[in-house]
């Protein structure tokens, strides 16, 4: 079910004078600096506007954890020679991986491959514990654009996928949350390297779509406000080497643009 806003609004995090904020964008140049997260209902907008060309950006996003889900698109499933599942297949990144669009995925010396994953993410803006996937979609309060990165090699050959989704920088998100959701069983997820489309797919291919994957993680645990939900990456994945500029691209917001290198420490 689609919901709409009176008014379209976008926030992000920055930092500013060495300390982060979250602010309100209002154009491509100046964003309104907030007392709290923007899903909090004691936050308030301060007098305060920067110029973002003199912040650096952060994650918009501050989750108490971060849930994924493998195999939710068809064409993904059997591209890595996967059964299509029939429950949701759920694991986590731990926050620790978390960067913003101006910080580099660095490459671990551990792995030999590491793979894109560009997804649609979905900010979670009241509690809910099981919930019906109506109620849990009433729940979603921000879209954005996330890259689930991911150390092939370590995946495949660790059972868990801890070690293979969780190193540092393995998940970049961003630029900003989007309160106006569209309708998210038809929302564009695209991903580029070096400007060439390398997944192109809409929400509307998903296994489980969102409102059926976010009641079912409910089932299992709480969701919090500011939590965060990857909704699983369309076929199309490779390999990232140092120097490649990736672009996500998730409906009508702005790209999530990030680039890569290998791991300086
Ligand atoms: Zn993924």
């Amino acid at each position: 079910m689609a919901r709409c806003y009176a008014r379209a609004m976008r926030y992000l995090r920055l930092e500013h004078g060495g300390l982060p904020y979250w602010a309100r964008w209002i154009d491509e140049q100046t964003a309104r600096l907030l007392t709290g997260a923007p899903y909090d209902a004691t936050t308030r907008e301060t007098d305060r506007l920067v110029p973002l060309d003199r912040t650096r950006a952060l994650a918009p996003v501050t989750p108490s954890k971060i849930i994924c889900v493998g195999r939710n698109y068809a064409a993904h499933a059997k591209e890595l020679g996967n059964e299509i599942p029939s429950e949701p297949l759920l694991f986590f990144k731990p926050p620790s991986s978390l960067v913003g669009p101006d910080d580099f995925v660095e490459l671990p010396p551990e792995s030999a491959r590491v793979e894109y994953e560009g997804e649609l993410a979905l900010v979670i803006g009241k509690r809910i514990r099981r919930a019906s996937p109506t109620d849990a979609l009433d729940a979603v309060w921000a879209i954005t654009a996330a890259d689930d990165i991911t150390a092939r090699d370590l995946q495949k050959k660790d059972v868990q996928f801890t070690r293979g989704k969780g190193f540092d920088t393995f998940c970049p998100v961003g630029p900003v949350l989007e309160t106006e959701l569209g309708d998210l069983r038809d929302t564009k997820v695209e991903l580029l390297v070096n400007g060439a489309v390398r997944q192109s797919s809409s929400t509307s291919a998903l296994i489980f779509d969102i409102a059926t994957l976010l009641g079912y993680v409910s089932q299992v645990m709480t969701l919090e406000p500011g939590d965060l939900v990857l909704t699983g990456t369309p076929a199309g994945v490779g390999p990232l080497a140092p120097g490649d500029e990736v672009e996500v691209r998730v409906g009508s917001l702005p790209p999530l643009r990030h680039r890569v290198r290998a791991a300086t420490v």
